[in-house]
């Protein structure tokens, strides 16, 4: 534990028969309270429903490394030098005055949930995310990584031009401390012709397989060397472009498998990682937008009980807009087209310049709305049945027109421009559009999001669950896909066969409902009954 995250101890009790304490764990009772519709005749039949479980949160936080894949890159850099800002209390000037180091953006560290009131006041009582359970701090992460680029990590960050100049030249000497990121696995046909020239820093030769195993020993030596309990293993590396799936390669987890073995040109190294991670049964998780998570990933992973997490990180304009789409459908306003531009000037928007790349992009960015679509069919009318049977477009049934344009624009650097219009119909036959000009560094945006994703993905490996309506007997881990990861996510992916949820607020009212649920608490409630009663 570094001086500067000294903490004091777990600042939470509860006080009920739903919860209890040892040195260990932390263990509740949760009641999942849900109803069982059923249409007939134009009629809903509601049953509610109840099904009790039991949570146990082992109280250690694991001593957790963060592997980085492009850990040179923007993200990974920055990351790198904000937490030995913070690790090493560095302050900095700039033309506005000082600047203290801090993890704003963070949903861990920076937000707040309500535990409930003070019943002398009446008052609501919030505290910080990070202290419903026990958290890593991110200061106390082990930073570690590969990239193709060879470059050290002091260099990474000068080259990324990111971080004001007074920082940069206070942390150097930490970030030269890091060394230069591991060599990496370089499969050129799945990120653009324009990278080659930084791929100076790469592991040799063809064999996929051996590939495998080079990453597997480097997560298990970086392991050892830190004396780490876990590693998070993380995809900040470049866009690659989809992999076909093919029946036999990838679809299973032993197809896939066997693909690396006969080195299949159709492996891309995003996969080769995850399934390195998953191999060694240490959490992976993809910020990018590429399906890394083919499914014969997906399987090995439940076979294997390892953890995934996915896919591509959502920092701005998504995000906006799955907030946005929801107020306007929540509000009975019917979205008619939404057009989204971006242009950016960082080694990401140059990856993304060719087509394929920002093909993977467009595809992460574009689903984001279907889900509040299909909730409300007053506005938009459902596919009809034969409409569904043909496939296609028109299976989806009645949807807004969704466009996303994302442009190279080197002058402009690592901050992002995003315009998005939203055109949308109103009473009577009335016409509105609103208008979105968005301006922000993409890495100080991205930055904190890696660092919930890691934080609570090593959380979530020291959850344990119960099913005692079901009478399960022993505690067994989360299911492998953390789909409670999605607030972070644009495109997440969430157990097959299961609903996307990508509304911002039902994601995160989801992530403070589970914390919640692990120390015995009902998640949260807006009804204030109290306060509209006599
Ligand atoms: P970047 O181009 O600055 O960094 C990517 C790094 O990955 C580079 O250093 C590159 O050399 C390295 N790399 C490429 N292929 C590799 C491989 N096979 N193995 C190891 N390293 C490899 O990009 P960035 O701005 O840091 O973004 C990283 C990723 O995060 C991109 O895919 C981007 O689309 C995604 N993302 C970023 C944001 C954001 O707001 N910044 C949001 C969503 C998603």
């Amino acid at each position: 534990v570094h001086p500067t995250s000294a903490r004091r101890p777990y600042p939470i009790v509860v006080q009920s028969d739903l919860t209890s304490y040892s040195d260990e764990f932390i263990t509740s009772k949760f009641t999942s309270r849900n109803a069982d519709v059923s249409v007939t005749g134009g009629q809903y039949i509601v049953t509610p429903s109840l099904k009790e479980y039991e949570f146990q949160t082992a109280r250690k936080v694991s001593k957790t490394g963060l592997m980085m894949v492009g850990w040179g890159g923007n993200n990974g850099s920055t990351l790198s030098a904000t937490i030995l800002a913070n690790r090493h209390n560095i302050i900095w000037r700039t033309k506005s005055g000082v600047q203290q180091p801090n993890y704003i953006g963070s949903l861990l560290r920076a937000s707040t949930v309500r535990l409930g009131s003070d019943p002398s006041t009446g008052k609501d009582i919030h505290v910080p995310v990070s202290d419903v359970l026990p958290m890593v701090h991110p200061n106390d992460l082990v930073l570690g990584g590969w990239d193709i680029s060879g470059s050290r990590m002091d260099e990474a960050m000068k080259r990324a031009q990111v971080l004001d100049w007074d920082l940069q030249r206070q942390v150097v000497p930490h970030m030269a401390a890091l060394g230069k990121p591991l060599p990496s696995v370089y499969y050129p046909d799945f990120i653009a012709a324009n990278q080659e020239a930084r791929a100076d820093n790469v592991i040799p030769g063809k064999d996929k397989l051996a590939h495998l195993e080079h990453i597997r020993a480097d997560i298990r030596r970086f392991k050892q060397t830190h004396g780490l309990d876990r590693v998070v293993v993380f995809w900040t590396a470049n866009t690659e472009r989809y992999s076909e799936i093919i029946p036999g390669v990838n679809d299973t987890a032993d197809a896939l498998l066997a693909a690396i073995k006969a080195s299949h040109p159709e492996v891309s190294p995003s996969t080769l990682f995850a399934v390195a991670s998953i191999l060694e049964g240490e959490p992976f998780v993809n910020g990018a937008p590429q399906n890394t998570f083919v499914p014969g990933a997906i399987e090995l992973a439940e076979l294997h009980k390892s953890f995934i997490g996915g896919d591509d990180l959502k920092s701005g304009q998504t995000k906006l807009k799955s907030v946005f789409a929801e107020f306007l459908v929540n509000a009975g306003i019917k979205p008619l087209s939404i057009a989204s531009y971006n242009h950016l000037g960082n080694n990401d928007g140059h990856n993304l310049s060719a087509e394929p790349q920002f093909k993977s992009k467009e595809i992460s960015k574009s689903s984001v709305v279907d889900d509040m679509v299909n909730a409300n069919a007053l506005l938009f009318k459902p596919a009809s049945e034969e409409a569904k049977a043909k496939g296609g477009k028109a299976a989806k049934g009645e949807h807004p027109d969704h466009i996303v344009v994302i442009k190279y624009v080197p002058a402009v650097g690592d901050s992002k421009r995003a315009i998005d219009e939203y055109y949308s119909e109103i009473f009577c036959g009335g016409r509105s559009t609103i208008n979105i000009f968005n301006e922000c560094e993409d890495s100080l945006l991205a930055t904190p999001l890696i660092l919930d994703l890691a934080i609570l993905t090593e959380l979530l490996t020291r959850v344990k669950y119960r099913n005692v309506s079901a009478g399960q007997a022993e505690f067994a881990p989360l299911y492998s896909v953390l789909s409670l990861l999605s607030y972070m996510l644009k495109a997440p992916l969430v157990k097959p066969g299961t609903d996307v949820v990508n509304s911002l607020n039902r994601q995160r009212n989801a992530l403070e409902s589970f914390l919640k649920a692990c120390i015995g608490l009902e998640g949260s409630s807006d009804l204030l009954l109290e306060t509209r009663i006599w």
